[in-house]
């Protein structure tokens, strides 16, 4: 049902005012984790002040140590609603149990299945049965084969709604968190119909390389770029290295705009 042979025509996913997929890329930014109202509410501000409309922020964190910050759960899902109803942005935030999902559907505009979900197929499954759109990210170490079947499960039952991001993939490179795999973005272009993004900031863990990196996929034909914003990253409750404080954002996406190519 992914497949461009079955359906030519692009998956469109509207998102308030935005139309992502048709053409005219997006970005969207906001902290890895939910940690505070204050929190959101500097990111949002600074994001609605720069002419954005979505914002991403984790309030249920898959981390690899389980004695590491885990989110604020639903109370995170509550504070970005409150926020984003203030500013008139949408949101994305990543959902980990399938008994969540409906419940979801009440806070947040867009669900987000992260890297290490992928190939969760009950979590899929639950995914393809709301109808709020959902950010499917790749999986850590996932071919674009394997990708591609997990999209196809949330369409399969029924929700067409789904957008690909790629995330940075497991490889023997070091200088990087993961590696880009920028040729994804027109393979997957050009063999599904759906929307296709790119999160720069989990995909290289490096602060100094996002622009060229948010260039270089808006230059292969991605339909957007994620970015991780927090108000003072050194204190962040995860991702403290990786993450862009706001002055760092707005030079970030003066010099991608500058570019032409957003
Ligand atoms: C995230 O986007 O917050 C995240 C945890 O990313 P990933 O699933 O790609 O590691
Ligand atoms: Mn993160």
């Amino acid at each position: 049902l992914v497949s461009r042979k079955k359906k030519p025509e692009n998956t469109l996913i509207q998102l308030g005012g935005v139309t992502i997929g048709g053409g005219k890329p997006v970005m969207i930014a906001g902290p890895c984790s939910v940690e505070s109202y204050e929190q959101v509410r500097t990111v949002a501000k600074a994001l609605k002040e720069a002419g954005m409309t979505v914002m991403r922020g984790g309030a249920f964190k898959p981390r690899t140590s389980p004695y590491d910050f885990q989110g604020l759960g639903i109370e995170g899902l509550k504070i970005l609603k409150e926020v984003a109803d203030e500013f008139g942005l949408k949101t994305i935030s990543e959902i980990v149990d399938p008994a969540h999902i409906e419940l979801a559907c009440d806070y947040i505009d867009v669900i987000q299945i992260g890297a290490r979900n992928m190939q969760n197929f009950e979590l899929l499954k639950a995914a393809g049965d709301v109808r709020t759109p959902i950010l499917l990210k790749r999986g850590l170490a996932a071919t674009l084969d394997e990708f591609v079947h997990a999209a196809e499960y949330i369409v399969s039952r029924g929700n067409s709604q789904v957008m690909l991001i790629e995330r940075g993939i497991r490889t023997y490179e070091k200088a990087t968190r993961n590696t880009l795999d920028i040729s994804a973005v027109p393979i997957l272009k050009q063999e599904t119909h759906l929307p296709v993004l790119v999160d720069v900031t989990h995909s290289t863990g490096r602060k100094d390389i996002l622009a060229p990196c948010a260039k270089a996929a808006l230059a292969a034909g991605a339909d957007g770029v994620m970015v991780e914003v927090h108000p003072d990253p050194a204190t962040a409750l995860s991702d403290a290295a990786q993450q862009l404080n706001i002055p760092q954002f707005h030079d970030f996406y003066a010099e991608v705009q500058k570019s032409g190519l957003l």
